[in-house]
């Protein structure tokens, strides 16, 4: 039962007629792209829209970068909402 499941997955991967659905997470409201790297993301409360990669590589590789005082700010303010 279950080796048939598989070998029907098989065969649709291998479908000359597979179809691939791309959609773009420019317009999509759950997605903000980060100005930094232009990755999409989800996190809206990071400073600028940063992600959380260019947020931590700012403050880790250029801590005088005219940024991280903001960012530092911002993750001060997130870590009160997150603690009681
Ligand atoms: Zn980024």
């Amino acid at each position: 039962m279950i080796e048939e499941e598989a070998d029907k997955d098989f065969e649709a991967l291998m479908s000359p007629h597979l179809t691939i659905e791309a959609r773009s997470l420019m317009d999509d409201d759950n997605y903000t792209k980060c100005p930094r790297c232009w990755h999409y993301h989800t996190i809206k409360i990071n400073y600028d829209g940063l992600c959380d990669a260019c947020c931590k590589n700012i403050l880790e590789g250029w801590p005088n970068h005219e940024s991280a005082p903001f960012i530092m700010a911002n993750l001060d303010n997130q870590r009160k909402l997150f603690t009681r």
